[in-house]
């Protein structure tokens, strides 16, 4: 594919999305889900990651507005990796992304799970090379990537102590920055919450789980740009 060409905003045809993760079967806690176009759970939308968290979240996702709706497993979300068939066939009501894409309106979706190896979780490949290939897949210049977990240095600093990591994924970023994605959407690391912007690429913590269960939800309004 060539080179994309940006001509204009069309502020018209923006597309609002409504993004979160990192619910952790909270869901229903939140007051209320702002409408929009497309709604994108960025996984951790499970708790203890069964079949029938994924039937409850199905039935709470049926029960909102949005046009379209998009969901990625993160590290907790076993289902999807232990019984990745039942889960998506009880998944009715959102398109599952793993390492795959779709298009909605002319914007193009890319979603991966994986994140690196942390104790004993879901969805995990090791820094390096192993995880590498997952990116790997990612193709170039999507319009939205949304990965679980986040770039380096990216919304990915989590306290320690007294001292601050950053805890996200230098080779996540190099491909980002070879794919170049108008926006990229993670979360995973709940202290990172927030919208970023670096070396031309949008970036949304959309990490719901901190404090206050109040903020379960992250708007924006993703401008489309016109392509040739
Ligand atoms: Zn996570």
């Amino acid at each position: 594919m060539g080179a994309r060409l940006y001509q204009r905003l069309v502020e018209d045809s923006a597309v609002r999305l409504v993004c979160l993760s990192d619910t952790h079967i909270l869901h229903r806690r939140i007051p209320e889900m702002p409408d929009g176009d497309a709604l994108i759970h960025v996984g951790d939308c499970l708790g203890a990651g069964t079949l029938d968290d994924v039937r409850d979240l199905d039935d709470w996702l049926g029960s909102l507005p949005h046009a379209h709706k998009i969901v990625i497993a993160g590290n907790h979300d076993w289902a999807f990796q232990e019984a990745g068939e039942f889960a998506r066939q009880a998944l009715t009501q959102a398109i599952y992304l793993e390492d795959s894409g779709m298009e909605i309106d002319g914007l193009k979706f890319w979603g991966s799970p994986w994140t690196p190896t942390f104790l004993d979780w879901c969805f995990m490949q090791d820094r390096g090379a192993p995880i590498r290939t997952k990116w790997d897949l990612m193709p170039s210049e999507p319009d939205i990537l949304i990965t679980h977990g986040p770039p380096a240095g990216v919304g990915d600093e989590v306290a320690t102590g007294f001292k601050a990591q950053n805890v996200g994924y230098k080779d996540l970023l190099q491909r980002i920055q070879i794919i170049r994605p108008q926006l990229h959407i993670f979360g995973h690391i709940h202290e990172g919450h927030g919208e970023y912007c670096h070396a031309g690429t949008r970036f949304v913590n959309a990490s719901a789980c901190r404090d206050s269960i109040s903020q379960l939800f992250y708007i924006l309004r993703c401008t489309r740009y016109e392509f040739s």
